[in-house]
């Protein structure tokens, strides 16, 4: 899985449809209809959708 911001093709796999790329600090999901998701990680964990287009 390659990031989609960044590029960077060393991200890690959480599960089937969820990513992570250190790099950004942003969590790739996959949903259901394989829409891509993108979520910034917050400092205190939680996190923030991101919208891409
Ligand atoms: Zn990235």
């Amino acid at each position: 899985m390659k990031c989609p911001i960044c590029g960077n093709e060393d991200t890690g796999r959480l599960n089937k449809s969820r990513y992570f790329c250190s790099k950004c600090s942003i969590e790739i999901f996959f949903s259901k209809k394989n829409k891509l998701e993108l979520f910034k990680i917050l400092e205190d964990g939680s996190t923030n959708p991101i919208c891409v287009n």
